[in-house]
């Protein structure tokens, strides 16, 4: 399960630095979360980073992504070239 950011994004920039896959992006209007690159840290972490550090706590995890444990390091697998 990917996680995604809410409405009650501030945009304070915190969470996308922390993001070890690059999937947090400033959207049009506040900062966006790319289900295809983010694997909950799977791979790097073992919470996921953005939750962490977000001050508003509005990184929920997107119930309509949903992917196992053994997906999402897959999911690591394919985006950091070791596939
Ligand atoms: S859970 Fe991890 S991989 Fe997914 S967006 Fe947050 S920091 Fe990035
Ligand atoms: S840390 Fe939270 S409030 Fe700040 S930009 Fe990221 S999602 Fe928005």
């Amino acid at each position: 399960m990917a996680l995604m950011i809410t409405d009650e994004c501030i945009n304070c920039d915190v969470c996308e630095p922390e993001c070890p896959n690059s999937a947090i992006s400033q959207g049009a209007e506040i900062y966006e979360i790319d289900p295809n690159l983010c694997t909950e840290c799977v791979g790097h972490y073992d919470e996921p980073q953005c939750q962490q550090v977000c001050p508003v706590d509005c990184i929920p995890f997107n119930p309509d992504v949903k992917e196992s444990k053994e997906e999402l390091m897959q999911k690591y697998m394919i985006i950091s070239g070791k596939a």
